[in-house]
């Protein structure tokens, strides 16, 4: 049966990184919300600029539009065949309701959701050695706080579904994603 896989971590904790190389190695279909969110904002579609004002203020776009836009993504003839990876959504607790309601109407569920823990001076440093403009280390700070407080809840949730695997992210790449593959290769 097709793998369904949720990432879970702060910025800077590898998601992007290990999910790129899940995709190389396991069937599943990678879904970037965040990815998504901007193709329709670069096309001008309705669903971009429905999103545009609150993608601008760096706010979450409201669930009835994101999830709204998830389902209709899960429901396509690939997902169906190869199971998916969700990046960057859930982001909250009820988006991860409605995720689960979803899959349990559609006979599926859930197989694990790898989340990445990473120590606060690591995130710091990696976030910090990007570069970016608003990379400061004061944005940096906030922002890390305000994901972490997003983020907690949904590492409960998703433990108290017993389909948490919590990765050590703090080593190198490849050790990294050996730990990743030992799991996934676990629930083939
Ligand atoms: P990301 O690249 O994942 O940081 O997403 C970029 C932007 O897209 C976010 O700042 C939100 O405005 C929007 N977005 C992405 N995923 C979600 C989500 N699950 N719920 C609400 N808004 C989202």
């Amino acid at each position: 049966m097709a793998m369904n896989l949720i990432l879970l971590g702060l910025p800077g904790a590898g998601k992007g990184t290990q999910g790129d190389l899940i995709v190389k190695d396991y069937p599943v279909v990678h879904i970037s919300t965040g990815d998504i969110f901007r193709a329709n904002l670069a096309q001008n579609t309705e669903l971009g600029e429905q999103a545009r004002s609150y993608m601008d203020a760096g706010n979450l776009v409201p669930d009835e539009i994101t999830s709204a836009m998830v389902a209709d993504r899960l429901g396509q003839a690939d997902v169906q065949e190869h199971g998916f990876m969700l990046d960057g959504y859930p982001r909250n607790e009820d988006q991860a309701r409605f995720l689960d309601q979803y899959l349990q109407e559609h006979g599926t569920s859930v197989s694990a959701t790898l989340y990445f823990e990473v120590s606060d001076d690591i995130l710091r440093q990696r976030l910090l050695g990007r570069g970016r403009a608003d990379d400061t280390p004061e944005i940096i700070d906030n922002r890390l706080a305000v994901n972490k407080a997003a983020n907690l809840p949904l590492v409960d949730y998703y433990q108290a579904e017993g389909v948490l695997h919590t990765i050590n992210g703090n080593g190198d790449l490849d050790g990294i994603y050996q730990s990743v593959k030992e799991i996934l290769d676990a629930l083939a």
